[in-house]
């Protein structure tokens, strides 16, 4: 489940490096938790590959269901549960590794730089498993807030980083076109002296040359001698060159 919904991340590097889930468990999704492994800075791309794979002495893998490198290489750990949030406690999560996707990301957490390259796949990543599994960003959590005085990690703003990952999933759309309800019901082109006004009861509230409000379309019909057009009713075509004064 974690490989299908990451496989085809756009521009990273993703690899299916899964291995069994501990004790064949599966994992039911509420949010994700962020980790740093604490690698040594300069120790490479995926050093904790292993590791995160087949867990340690004191407790066995795999220790995530996701690792990203240093070069920003996505591992695959595993689709099943994995051993990585421990205890811990935040509204909404009831066990942190059943119901929470671990994202290991290869950073010292003593002072090595998260470059933009690394946060750039940490956030598409995070975002493709809200997006995958219907996660809300506001479980989006660190490892810090979930096991809050017991973990420092990652040693990233959590509240920015939460931000990113909603801005990544926000859609970029063009303008929508005007819709029925924004048509002009009806266009009077009026003249005033050197100036063409078009006139709208979309801004009905604007004011003719002469400084009279336009109140109702129809009244200024009536009142102004001036005006050469004729309402159209439901014109298709949107003005969008509307005077002001
Ligand atoms: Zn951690």
């Amino acid at each position: 489940m974690i490989w299908d919904a990451l496989r085809d991340l756009p521009d990273v590097d993703v690899r299916d490096l899964r291995v069994r889930g501990y004790g064949g468990k599966p994992i039911r999704p509420r949010g994700v938790l962020e980790h740093h492994t604490a690698s040594s800075a300069g120790s490479g791309d995926l050093p904790s590959l292993h590791i995160c794979q087949k867990g340690r002495a004191d407790l066995p893998g795999p220790l995530c269901q996701v690792l990203i490198g240093r070069a920003g290489t996505v591992a695959v750990i595993t689709d099943g549960y994995a051993n990585h949030a421990g205890t811990g406690s935040w509204p909404g999560i009831t066990n942190g590794n059943e119901q929470l996707v671990g994202v290991e990301i290869e950073n010292d957490g003593r002072g090595e730089k998260w470059t933009p390259g690394v946060m750039r796949v940490a956030t598409a990543v995070t975002g493709r498993l809200c997006q995958r599994f219907n996660l809300p960003v506001e479980l989006v959590l660190g490892h810090k807030e979930w096991a809050k005085g017991r973990k420092i990690d990652p040693t990233f703003d959590m509240g920015q980083f939460r931000v990113a990952v909603r801005t990544s999933l926000t859609p970029v759309s063009p303008p929508a076109p005007p819709s029925e309800d924004d048509m002009p019901l009806a266009i009077i082109r009026a003249d005033s002296g050197d100036q063409t006004w078009w006139v709208t009861d979309f801004v009905s509230k604007r004011a003719l040359a002469d400084g009279n409000e336009l109140q109702d379309l129809r009244t200024v019909h009536r009142a102004q001698t001036n005006l050469d057009g004729s309402p159209m009713v439901k014109p298709r075509a949107w003005v969008d060159k509307i005077p002001t004064r």
